[in-house]
């Protein structure tokens, strides 16, 4: 299984080689070359079995055999050792045809800790049979963050700087970064918003330190992160089907298109999955573009949702590849639009394409409100913001299927943060404080330890200099 760009052109490498990777040199994302071939059994396997396990096999359907002498499944079992639920994301449901998939219980309480935990373990355990080290450095408007340092903290061939917009992450989201304690983990609060962090990161991978600290991406661009995703859908739609022998329209609420896309991955494979839907909160680029045809960013908005605040999402880019017929320069071009002019526009045809598989739909702040007092009242269950925009949809696609002839698919929401963590938006909509995990408390009162920074490449990389002093590979 070899790995190429979006982009085209000829570069071709394994699963190893772009671990520690972020973009294909030519400014691409990698995809993999073609889907592997999945026959009945292996798919029965898929299905069910625990997340490590699903997750190992689908790594190995995926070139994992290019990783050196470890033990994947092993691996991503013993990175979820501490987890409140090591077996895998819950099912959980809530009416005739209606579920949520709980991908909150990691121990930053948000979906992304399914996928960074296991993904630091094996990059971790791949230096170690090389003998070298890495630095992995993000930028974060919070989830990313947290969940970063706490895949990250304490490993000895890793260090982990994350950059944070100062006032743009939650309290709850600064303290989880800040309160690890952890010698090897650096959180640096930038005098800027989230787009600045993100120029900051992307100049550092540009200049001389990035070979010497060996600076890694694990932002949803990394393919690896997505495929361990993809072992969401396959269990999850696995239980469910096992269940009432339906197949699960999952939605999604969305922001970089990297869950969805793990989604969409697991459903060409063969997971018992019909239609996949985005939801976004006012920053709505992906359903304007479902409406329109064209890609626009528009200016950022804050919302409650701020996991999802986003005008560029990046993995589109990957979906945008399968759309054009896996034609590189194709893709090339539009994206080099859109970095020109903010803008590109895709044909009809093409948008059937997109349309036979995947709806999109918008959720305003009233309506995430609407949503989350809605499930508190019906079924005594808190759902967070961003969970409460894929609510929205289930209710508007609840009231427009009535008409229609009666549905046997069975409909996820995906739940992509616990309540606790946006506390203050869940009271304003229903009144109720959410419960804190237990194991939240001790980093609620713990000291924090972090640097302030102007939002310069520079001053960044001399608070990592000072931190960290040269480093050799
Ligand atoms: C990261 C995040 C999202 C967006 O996920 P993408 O993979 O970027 O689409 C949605 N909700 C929450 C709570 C998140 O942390």
């Amino acid at each position: 299984m070899k790995y190429i760009s979006t982009r085209g052109g000829d570069e071709s490498l394994t699963l190893a080689q772009i671990l520690t990777r972020g973009t294909a040199s030519n400014g691409g994302l990698f995809v993999p070359q073609n889907w592997p071939s999945v026959d009945a059994s292996e798919r029965a396997n898929l299905l069910t079995g625990e997340y490590a396990e699903i997750a190992g096999r689908l790594l190995g359907l995926f070139g994992a055999d290019s990783l050196p002498g470890f033990d994947v499944t092993s691996a991503i079992a013993k990175a979820m050792d501490n987890f409140t639920r090591p077996v895998g994301p819950p099912v959980n449901q809530l009416d005739d045809h209606l579920w949520t998939l709980e991908l909150m219980h990691g121990p930053t309480l948000a979906f992304k800790d399914f996928a960074l935990a296991p993904l630091a373990e094996i990059i971790d355990q791949t230096l170690a049979t090389q003998g070298s080290q890495a630095t992995v450095l993000c930028a974060t408007s919070g989830d990313t963050g947290a969940a970063t340092v706490s895949a990250f903290a304490r490993r000895n061939r890793l260090r982990a700087v994350v950059l944070f917009p100062n006032g743009g992450v939650s309290d709850f989201q600064r303290r989880q970064m800040t309160t690890t304690g952890a010698a090897n983990v650096l959180p640096v609060c930038v005098d800027g918003d989230f787009d600045d962090c993100q120029r900051i990161v992307k100049a550092l991978y540009r200049t001389p330190s990035a070979e010497r600290y060996g600076y890694t991406a694990v932002n949803s661009i990394n393919m690896i992160r997505i495929l361990l995703q993809t072992a969401y859908y396959f269990r999850s739609s696995g239980l469910i089907h096992s269940s009432t022998g339906n197949s699960a329209n999952f939605i999604v609420p969305t922001g970089n298109f990297g869950n969805i896309y793990a989604a969409y991955i697991a459903r060409q494979l063969g997971a018992p999955i019909n239609r996949l839907t985005v939801t976004s909160n006012d920053n709505d680029v992906l359903p304007r573009f479902f409406d329109s045809g064209r890609m626009s960013g528009q200016t950022t908005v804050k919302t409650i949702s701020p996991s999802m605040d986003i005008q560029v999402s990046s993995n589109f880019e990957r979906l945008l590849w399968h759309i054009k017929g896996q034609n590189g320069a194709a893709v090339e071009t539009a994206q080099l639009e859109l970095e020109n002019s903010s803008t590109y526009e895709l044909t009809d045809p093409e948008m059937q394409l997109i349309r036979e598989d995947f709806s999109a739909l918008k959720c305003s702040e009233a309506d995430a409100n609407a949503a989350m007092l809605h499930t508190w009242k019906k079924y005594g269950k808190i759902i967070c913001p961003h969970t409460a925009t894929a609510m929205h949809a289930a209710l508007q696609l609840e009231s427009a299927s009535e008409t229609g002839n009666g549905a046997t698919n069975e409909t996820v929401i995906v739940e992509t943060a616990h309540p606790a963590k946006f506390a203050k938006a869940v009271e304003n909509a229903i009144g109720v404080d959410p419960e804190k995990p237990s194991n939240t408390e001790a980093m609620l009162q713990a000291t924090e330890q972090l640097e302030y920074c102007e939002a310069t490449a520079d001053a960044v990389q001399s608070i990592i200099d000072s931190r960290f002093g040269p480093q050799v590979n």
